[in-house]
């Protein structure tokens, strides 16, 4: 067992002083979830539920068919669900922000909202641990179960989203924006600096005022008492934990998070941010014994895949949690036609790559190279042919990055070239294909990646470009068709990639 595994269980089972007033304001607002069952449920982690004794209403086991069936969500567990917003225990104010932000109808996992928010009776809550493909509305489901677990009148921090880059926590936090409209619920984005490699202080470059950037508030709350904090895991840890609060520009700080009412964490792409492999892992540790009610607060965990020693980790960090679980191979995404191109040598690529964009109309698309400087070189390949292209990559300053996003999700940039700083969680609806000029490192990125087109249901194409001399089928598609439990064939014409 790693260090840091070792360091998220001890925080569970530490003795965390729970400070007696706050956590009795939570108990009286909130029941918490130690011990009680609010759904029959399966003790045991991998085995179903067998004999379910007690449910919601309209609850189901098993999987949730229907009309879309493709999309069905598989559970071993007996959870509540609703297929409408409406039929939800959702308070009427976050209702009219799903409803004025045009979401009508539940996803399929959004179905298993109910099993995430407050018994309407008991009002038992239970951990929650998600792991639906890649646009199924993720997003939409722990929002929706933040806000309406906030107690409006408890002007203090209650709920901590984490997300693992400042392009997610920041689409959060906008959608949380929105849904919460009408709620009369304040919200914070605290995003960390990323790029510490640059040495000018990156927030000002361009004059870009650091407060509109590693901070943005909405909402009347008072600087930091805002209900839901959204952030980046550093920044998150240095605002709760720096007695002197944290220096964003040479005038501003803001001061120390109090964390004592905290009733929900959510850990969105949580496959990143609990992985042995990467550093979030041991910031997750600090953050969790740096917070008083992390025991006993409510915990919900998202991601598109779930490996097993993320799985592990879950397993110590959440008490019997409701379990809404898509297999590995039901992750394959049938909307998003996937092919290969075989080439003889890597520098083929490029050549390839500029006739692919010269020959077929491509709407908007990304570019996924596995390093920052691999991902310049192909950008400028695109921009030198006259290509509306950009780039993204960890190295770069935050407000380049964030202007990047903003030029992308707008329109003005139509391919991103990218690391796999952007694999993840990112939603621009207009991606209709994407390119893996590299394929991934890890086989579950390639899910991740390949998600960022055909969202929410919508066609996309995923092309990857690979190295094998032998005209024989590359063994790395092989490879993945076997994981994933896919059909990857030969890209057939340019016509494919036309929508
Ligand atoms: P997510 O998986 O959370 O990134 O969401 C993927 C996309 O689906 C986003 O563009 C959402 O706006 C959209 N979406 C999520 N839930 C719904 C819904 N119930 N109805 C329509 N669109 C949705």
């Amino acid at each position: 067992m790693s260090r840091n595994e070792n360091d998220l269980r001890s925080s569970r089972r530490s003795d965390v002083p729970l400070n007696t007033t706050n956590s009795s304001n939570i108990r009286s607002n909130t029941a918490m979830n130690s011990g009680s069952k609010t759904f029959a449920t399966d003790d045991d982690w991998d085995t179903p539920a067998s004999n379910p004794t007690e449910s919601s209403n309209d609850s189901t086991t098993g999987s949730i068919d229907g009309a879309q069936a493709q999309n069905s969500v598989t559970t071993n567990d007996v959870i509540a669900t609703s297929s409408n917003f409406d039929s939800m225990p959702i308070k009427p104010c976050i209702l009219r922000g799903l409803f004025a932000s045009g979401f009508e109808k539940p996803s399929p996992c959004q179905q298993t909202i109910p099993s995430a928010l407050a018994h309407p009776e008991t009002g038992i809550v239970r951990d929650v641990i998600l792991a639906a493909k890649a646009g199924s509305g993720k997003t939409l489901f722990f929002t929706v179960a933040a806000l309406n677990s906030v107690e409006v009148d408890i002007k203090k921090p209650q709920v901590i989203i984490v997300s693992p880059t400042r392009e997610l926590a920041y689409q959060t936090f906008k959608v949380a924006c929105d849904i919460g409209s009408f709620a009369g619920v304040s919200i914070a984005l605290h995003r960390g600096v990323g790029n510490k490699t640059k040495k000018e202080p990156t927030a000002f470059l361009r004059g870009v005022s650091v407060k509109s950037e590693s901070y943005i508030s909405f909402g009347n709350a008072r600087e930091g008492e805002e209900q839901i904090i959204i952030a980046t895991p550093g920044r998150l840890l240095d605002i709760i934990t720096n007695e002197k609060g944290v220096r964003i520009s040479p005038v501003k700080t803001i001061k120390k998070i109090d964390t004592s009412f905290t009733r929900l964490f959510v850990m969105d792409e949580a496959d990143e941010l609990l992985s042995p492999k990467n550093d979030f892992q041991d910031t997750i540790a600090k953050i969790f014994s740096n917070i008083p009610t992390i025991e006993f607060c409510q915990k919900i965990i998202v991601s598109a895949t779930i490996t097993d020693p993320v799985l592990e980790i879950c397993r110590q960090i959440l008490q019997n949690p409701v379990q809404i679980l898509v297999k590995k191979e039901e992750i394959n995404i049938s909307n998003i036609k996937q092919y290969y191109v075989g080439l003889t040598e890597e520098e083929d690529k490029a050549a390839c790559l500029l006739d692919i964009y010269s020959n077929a109309s491509i709407g908007t698309s990304i570019v996924f190279a596995n390093t920052a400087i691999k991902a310049e070189y192909i950008y400028n390949l695109l921009k030198e042919k006259g290509f509306s292209a950009g780039f993204i990559h960890a190295k770069l300053a935050m407000d380049e990055r964030d202007g990047i996003m903003r030029d992308f999700r707008n329109g003005t940039i139509r391919v991103l070239v990218a690391t796999d700083l952007i694999a993840r969680g990112i939603d621009v609806q207009s991606v209709s294909v994407v390119f893996n000029y590299d394929l991934p490192p890890s086989l579950e990125n390639y899910i991740h990646r390949i998600g960022r087109c055909g969202r929410y249901g919508r066609v996309g194409v995923a092309v990857n470009f690979v190295v094998e001399p032998n005209n024989s089928k590359p063994k790395d598609i092989v490879t993945l068709e076997k994981y994933y439990n896919l059909d990857i064939r030969p890209l057939p014409s340019l016509d494919i990639l036309k929508m």
